[in-house]
């Protein structure tokens, strides 16, 4: 075992004053967690086709299955939501929401919607034909989904290191150049309508891209007309890498930050549910008064009218006020500073997963877990479920099952990373359960050896992981 002493796990993050951080919030309501026996998880997990999405929340412990929607609001934000103007159009929420994320991030024209999906379902049908190429910075599940099923094919253009679970480059999502000018050489620029640039990246464990890399992105992508579309659903923790990592940037609040950086695109699609501290909710933004008016059009057919997009009043008011708590750089420092916490219990006990710890969770590596199983066995969906079986501890498969299959073979795709998500939602949890979920993995690592594989035996048509039934293999 690797020393860390006490003071060091409180302070990572902060090593330069060696004093310890704590959250710059305390607790005013509480909701009590469910403890279940091995039994009952056994027999949960069965009846769940050993799919961690299948679980009903009642038997489930720690919930890391994801920090969409699952945060804690502030009272500032219950507040708000007695503030809720339900006009069905022009409701004043709408305009304090438009207003916040203009000074916030800096886009002009704001469309809401009812969740990140729905943004990029919009922005995918205005902008994309068939036959055309999306670049982006690794996939993500309804990100891709929508650009594929517009006509598009997705490239991932992310840098080498990205899918290499032990590098330790401090900026694992950045666009690769060459790759990109590749393909704008191949496919030529006319059938390339955007590049979508995630930050962080959440398939590659949460990792941000630099400052200068997205500067280079948006001088090549200029020279050849093409625009560029953030998925800023965690931009603002981004900015928080970029604080603490890069040359010029070093010690500079996360909104100044955040506020350049979205300079350099030409909208955006957003869930709300992540970096905004809210339980539901997302928008598309852009700076293109042409996209904008279509993509108008288009929302009151999907999401509802163009003042409210599919949210009610008082959750574009809880949205519009957890962006400004959000941006708040004690309150990020605190949010990726659990996560590294969590990191650093595992580090020492030399646990597998993805390094260096990105913004919302830790990325176990199912196949150090498990070196036995082949990919085809499922490993990061059977760790997901050894978790939960030792603990109650609820996590997510990002692997094989999430990658899906090629559109036109039919084929799996096999994607470099197998991975299980530890993602931790905002202001929820303490220092106290993230100790619980350290031993809760080291004790489903100690005991890897004779783990089995997985089956499926059941398979849906679209986004498969979030209902995919799996049964385990023979020993
Ligand atoms: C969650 C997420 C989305 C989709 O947003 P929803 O609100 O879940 O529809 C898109 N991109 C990234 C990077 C995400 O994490």
């Amino acid at each position: 075992m690797k020393e860390h002493s006490f003071t060091s796990l409180h302070t990572m993050g902060q090593q330069q004053d060696r004093r310890s951080w704590a959250e710059p919030y305390k607790i005013k309501a509480v909701e009590p967690l469910h403890l279940t026996t091995r039994e009952q998880r056994g027999k949960a997990l069965a009846e769940a086709g050993y799919n961690t999405f299948l679980l009903p929340s009642r038997d489930v412990y720690i919930d890391l299955l994801t920090d969409s929607g699952t945060n804690a609001m502030s009272d500032r934000q219950w507040a708000g939501l007695m503030l809720g103007d339900e006009a069905y159009a022009g409701s004043e929420n709408f305009y304090h929401l438009e207003e916040t994320v203009r000074e916030c991030y800096g886009y002009e024209y704001l469309v809401p919607t009812h969740q990140g999906r729905g943004a990029e379902n919009i922005l995918s049908s205005v902008l994309i034909k068939p036959g055309d190429h999306v670049p982006g910075n690794m996939y993500f599940t309804t990100t891709r989904f929508h650009q594929e099923r517009n006509g598009a094919t997705f490239h991932d253009v992310i840098v080498d290191e990205a899918h290499d679970t032990s590098s330790l480059f401090e900026f694992k999502g950045n666009v690769d150049l060459d790759k990109l000018q590749r393909l704008i050489d191949e496919v030529g620029a006319d059938k390339i309508p955007y590049v979508c640039v995630a930050a962080t990246v959440n398939m590659a464990g949460g990792q941000p891209i630099s400052m200068a890399n997205l500067r280079a992105v948006r001088e090549l992508t200029a020279r050849h007309g093409i625009p560029i579309y953030l998925d800023a659903t965690r931009a603002m923790e981004n900015a928080l890498f970029i604080s603490e990592r890069e040359d010029g940037y070093l010690g500079k609040p996360i909104a100044e930050i955040l506020k350049e950086f979205c300079s350099y695109t030409d909208g955006a699609t957003m869930s709300g549910k992540k970096d905004p501290i809210v339980n539901i909710g997302g928008w598309l933004s852009t700076n293109d008064r042409e996209v904008f008016e279509e993509a108008r059009n288009l929302v009151v057919v999907y999401e509802g009218l163009h003042t409210y997009g599919g949210m009610a009043g008082r959750d574009m008011e809880a949205m519009a006020i957890g962006i400004r708590e959000a941006l708040n750089d004690d309150y990020m420092k605190s949010r990726v500073g659990q996560v590294r916490y969590l990191g650093l219990l595992l580090e020492q006990w030399d646990i597998p997963f993805v390094k260096p710890v990105g913004g919302h969770g830790i990325f176990l590596d199912a196949r150090g877990f498990y070196p036995h199983l082949d990919q085809e066995q499922f490993p990061a969906q059977m760790l997901a479920a050894q978790l939960y079986l030792d603990s109650g501890i609820r996590s997510m498969e990002r692997g094989i099952v999430s990658a899906g299959r090629d559109t036109v073979t039919g084929e799996h795709h096999h994607p470099k990373l197998e991975l299980v998500r530890l993602t931790i939602p905002r202001r929820v949890y303490t220092q106290a359960h993230m100790d619980v979920v350290a031993e809760s993995v080291k004790a489903c690592f100690d005991q890897r050896a004779s783990v089995p594989g997985l089956a499926m035996t059941y398979e849906p048509k679209y986004l498969r992981f979030f209902q995919a039934r799996f049964e385990p293999l023979p020993t």
